[in-house]
């Protein structure tokens, strides 16, 4: 038997909700350009799945072709407020953790599993078990689309140079994994924080220290994470890694599930 444990992260995103695309950063947010890239080949009627509520732009132009759009979002607030800004009734909205088995009764049902730098949230653990869930979902040939940001972020880079000069780096962050831990980072956090968009300072702060561990990826990384993937015997086959436009050192990454797994 699995034991599902709650998610803590979940409370992290219950301090945002609706913020995060009335006055968050604009550059978090997927541009025309790069939501054109996750559309592309999406017809009427196609069963997509949108992991994160907070990528209401997506879901709408998806609504707007005539998919059948199902968005799941592990927390409730940001469930409830992307339900709230949607005509009723034009997509199903389920709070579900991705990192856990897929719904039973919608496992293998998806031609489309999409998200935008959701996998730039998870610990090491997370993104293993993120990227099986996303499988779990999709009927044989059918596409995880998911954008990752590369690299470092910028307030990344600043806490980095900041735990350096005060001899705190080890506290929050491991080289070797390029896990950044920000309930760990004190006041390395506090004295790093660059400005969201309007989103108040004080809610930025708990917001980051609610993520907790997130880890960094090269691109070898994702390579890894997507030939390690595997439910039930099927698995993914990477069929491109896409430069977004104009996001810096981000790639939408597609990958078909694949039964049985291809090197099984
Ligand atoms: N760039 C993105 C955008 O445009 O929305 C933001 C990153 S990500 C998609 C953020 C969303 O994913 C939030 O709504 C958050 O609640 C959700 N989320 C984060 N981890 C999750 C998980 N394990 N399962 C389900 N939803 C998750």
């Amino acid at each position: 038997m699995t034991i599902q444990t709650e998610n803590t992260k979940a409370a992290a995103w219950d301090l945002i909700g609706s913020l995060f695309w009335e006055t968050g950063r604009t550059t978090a947010k997927p541009s025309d350009e790069e939501i054109g890239l996750f559309l592309a080949g999406i017809t009427a009627g196609a069963r997509c799945t949108v992991v994160g509520a907070s990528t209401k732009d997506l879901v709408e132009a998806l609504i707007a072709l005539g998919a059948e759009v199902t968005v799941m979002d592990f927390s409730e607030r940001m469930c409830e407020d992307l339900r709230a800004a949607l005509p009723a009734g034009s997509c199903t909205i389920l709070r579900h953790d991705i990192t856990q088995r897929a719904p039973e009764a919608l496992r293998g049902t998806q031609q489309f599993v999409l998200n935008d730098r959701l996998v730039n949230r998870f610990s090491e653990d997370e993104a293993r078990r993120g990227l099986e869930g996303m499988l779990d979902l999709l009927a044989d040939g059918g596409q995880v689309r998911a954008s990752i940001k590369l690299g470092l972020y910028p307030m990344d880079e600043r806490m980095i140079d900041t735990g350096r000069e005060r001899g705190t780096l080890e506290t929050f962050f491991d080289a070797g994994s390029k896990v950044i831990d920000f309930a760990a980072a004190g006041d390395v956090l506090t004295d790093s924080l660059l400005p969201h968009g309007g989103i108040d300072p004080e809610i930025l702060l708990d917001w980051y220290r609610g993520r907790g561990r997130e880890q960094r990826f090269d691109h070898e990384d994702v390579l890894g994470l997507v030939a390690a993937a595997e439910v039930e015997g099927r698995g993914l086959a990477l069929a491109s890694a896409t430069e977004f436009g104009q996001a810096p050192k981000t790639r939408m990454y597609t990958a078909s599930a694949v039964s049985p797994r291809q090197d099984a």
